[in-house]
């Protein structure tokens, strides 16, 4: 299939009409949040993907901004016939809280003082972040995603909106991330927030209108970046090359190897695009990140209340959130028996891989997404008998209507039991008349948003060809057979 791009795009700013009350308990007021969207919002509401960016990431995720040369950060798998397929998904992606992509955060301006906030900026939360999020999608009309996705401190949000929000969240895809920072994450942000704080143009935060800290700042970006690659990926793009020379220049005028000037490259383009304050806050967010609760819960407490089902995705050669931390995601998961799925994307690009490595990423998180479920394939128009209903009433019924399974439904509508012809068969046997008689009360249900191949094993493991769909207060609302099951994998 052709991937395109989703072509001209604008970032759009919702101021919220309340104040925030942060995790902390302060209070902010007059709260924007710059956003993007790509695709349409289905009538059901139901196609929303919220993406959550990355430490130096912003809402423009896809597209091209008008007169701009790049693309958006993620434009790799946003788009029609990507893995987040525009013309089935809408997508969203917004600015962080504490953000200086549009989002409030240090320097906007304080309402109370009319100036830019600095470090009067309250400390914020991962949580804070994901909260300002909700507020956005409550905006945009939806009331659960269909799936949130995002690598790094993205995947970090990825895992508290599992967490806060488990009723709004169908599928999440946490890549690249962690459950909690890890001592070496902490100490390469701490570098990087000392190399700004050092910069004597930061002036204790305060430096907006005049020279901002560009050393610090972009010091703090070339320690970053290091960490975003690896050992080989370094060897394969530089070697030990040197940058338009031959020999040593034996002084320390320049950038002598190729890989110095790559990363003062990088460094000074960053400081063009990101604020220093909001590099301090986004990483002391990053840093205090701890599902666990400073040790006092295990993980797999975290995530008792969670619904979705999970991709994690981990990378081979990423040494700053290495597969080990994935791992300890997938194994707390499946403790509270959720469903979860691990792939392994081999590359030797490092923690960058999840921006880089086009093929494997649209190939597992687009069969992820696209993974059918029950309610693809269930009958929604389903045939029932109430109880105290007679055998004969279940004949007729089954040989009217065309069925050989009817749900039993009890006087407050809830499933009570099933009856099939089988059953039917045995009462003649047997010379029973009342449904009860032969009925079987311990239904094997299906719950809307199981995977086809739950429902498939759990027929085939009790030998039955059709299960009720049920809803959360075990009203039926569908069923699914085996002959529907075939018929969707018959036309794969
Ligand atoms: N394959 C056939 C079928 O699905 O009915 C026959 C085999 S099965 C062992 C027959 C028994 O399974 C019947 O007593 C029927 O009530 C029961 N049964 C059918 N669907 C069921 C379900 N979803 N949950 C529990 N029992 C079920």
């Amino acid at each position: 299939m052709k991937r395109e791009s989703v072509g001209l795009v604008e970032t759009r700013c919702l101021p919220l009409p309340d104040d925030v009350v942060l995790e902390n308990g302060d209070r902010l007021r007059e709260v924007s949040v710059a956003y993007e969207t790509y695709g349409k919002l289905n009538k059901e509401r139901s196609n929303a993907i919220l993406i959550c960016h990355a430490l130096s990431g912003d809402a423009h995720a896809a597209g091209w901004h008008r007169g701009e040369e790049k693309p958006g950060w993620w434009d790799m798998i946003v788009g029609p016939g990507k893995a987040l397929d525009v013309d089935k998904y809408f997508v969203i992606c917004s600015n962080v809280l504490g953000g200086c992509k549009g989002t409030t955060g240090p320097s906007s301006l304080n309402p109370a003082t009319g100036r830019p906030y600095g470090l009067d900026f309250p400390v914020i939360t991962v949580k804070d972040m994901v909260d300002i999020q909700r507020r956005l999608l409550s905006h945009l009309g939806i009331s659960k995603l269909f799936a949130v996705v995002g690598g790094s401190f993205g995947g970090m949000q990825v895992l508290q909106w599992a967490i806060s929000y488990p009723e709004m969240v169908r599928m999440a895809i946490p890549i690249a991330t962690s459950a909690y920072s890890s001592p070496q994450q902490i100490a390469f942000n701490e570098v990087g927030r000392r190399a700004i704080t050092s910069d004597l143009d930061w002036n204790d935060g305060d430096y907006y209108g005049q020279a901002q800290p560009a050393r610090g700042l972009s010091l703090a970006r070339m320690i970053g970046h290091i960490t975003y690659l690896s050992d080989e990926s370094m060897h394969q793009k530089f070697g030990r090359r040197l940058q338009d020379k031959s020999e040593y220049s034996f002084d320390f005028s320049s950038s002598e190897f190729q890989v110095e000037g790559y990363l003062r490259y990088h460094g000074d383009t960053f400081v063009k695009r990101f604020d220093a304050n909001s590099y301090l806050y986004i990483t002391k967010a990053i840093d205090h990140f701890d599902l666990t609760r400073k040790g006092s819960i295990p993980l797999s407490e975290a995530f008792k209340g969670v619904r979705a089902k999970f991709l994690v995705i981990s990378i081979s050669s990423d040494w700053l959130y290495p597969p080990y931390q994935s791992r300890e995601i997938i194994e707390a998961l499946s403790a509270n028996d959720i469903d979860v799925r691990h792939r392994e994307i081999k590359s030797n690009y490092g923690h960058d891989a999840f921006l880089l490595e086009s093929g494997q990423m649209n190939y597992n998180i687009g069969s992820f997404l696209s993974r059918s479920c029950v309610g693809d394939v269930m009958i929604r128009d389903v045939v029932t008998i109430g109880l105290g209903s007679s055998v004969e009433d279940a004949a007729k019924i089954m040989m009217e209507e065309g069925v050989t399974h009817l749900p039993v439904i009890s006087g407050n509508d809830r499933l009570a039991g099933i009856v099939t012809a089988w059953d039917v068969s045995k009462a003649v046997a047997m010379k029973y008349s009342k449904l009860e008689e032969i009925m079987t009360k311990d239904v094997i249900t299906s719950l809307l948003d199981d995977p086809i191949y739950r429902a498939a094993k759990q027929m085939n493991e009790y030998n039955i060809s059709a299960l009720p769909v049920v809803d959360k207060d075990q009203k039926v609302i569908g069923m699914v057979t085996g002959d529907g099951i075939s018929r969707l994998i018959g036309c794969l």
